[in-house]
């Protein structure tokens, strides 16, 4: 089997969740498996090494769990980006619309100084307003985008398309 193919067997598919209508893709058996996960982050690092990302910024939740383990591997920093009012002292914020409603993402003030080289990494790119709205949050913070980072992506939700047209996307997993 390829490396696609034996990481695609351990996405869970998950129907009507967390809404009628929507097939959620469950990378959770992914992270259970020691043997895949070590495939999966070191799969990732390979890809995203060339952008010379010098700090990982990883989106909540499960942005974290995917961009640290990353961070741990690149021998990188880790900066979370978060839901309002879970990180302390001064934040950056952006506001950004859903399909349904908006959203907050946060970051601390100080934590891109010194202009770094920030690579995004969530677990899954679906229509792009997540990881759109956090570039613009670490540009607002200081920081410089060389690139995106997901373990899988929704290619018929065209992402990519509201991403900076320039920057490399790197994805483990096409669906
Ligand atoms: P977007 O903003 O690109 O539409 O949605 C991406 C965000 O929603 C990511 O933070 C991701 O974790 C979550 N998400 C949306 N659909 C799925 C899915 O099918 N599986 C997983 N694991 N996450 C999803």
């Amino acid at each position: 089997l390829s490396l696609d193919q034996q990481l695609r067997a351990l996405v869970r598919d998950v129907p009507d969740f967390p809404k009628p209508g929507i097939l959620f893709r469950d990378l959770s058996p992914l992270m259970r498996d020691p043997r895949a996960w070590r495939l999966v982050v070191e799969g990732l690092a390979a890809k995203v090494e060339s952008h010379r990302p010098e700090l990982i910024v990883g989106i909540e939740a499960r942005g974290f769990l995917v961009g640290n383990a990353l961070a741990f591997a690149m021998d990188r920093g880790f900066v979370p980006v978060r839901k309002p009012g879970k990180l302390p002292g001064p934040v950056e914020a952006i506001d950004y619309s859903l399909e349904y409603g908006s959203d907050r993402l946060e970051i601390q003030e100080d934590a891109l100084a010194g202009a770094p080289r920030v690579l995004i990494i969530d677990d899954l790119l679906a229509t792009g307003g997540t990881a759109a709205a956090c570039a613009s949050l670490v540009e607002k913070a200081g920081g410089v985008v060389c690139g995106y980072g997901f373990v899988a992506e929704l290619t018929e939700l065209s992402g990519r398309n509201r991403l900076q047209k320039n920057l490399p996307i790197e994805a483990l997993i096409s669906y």
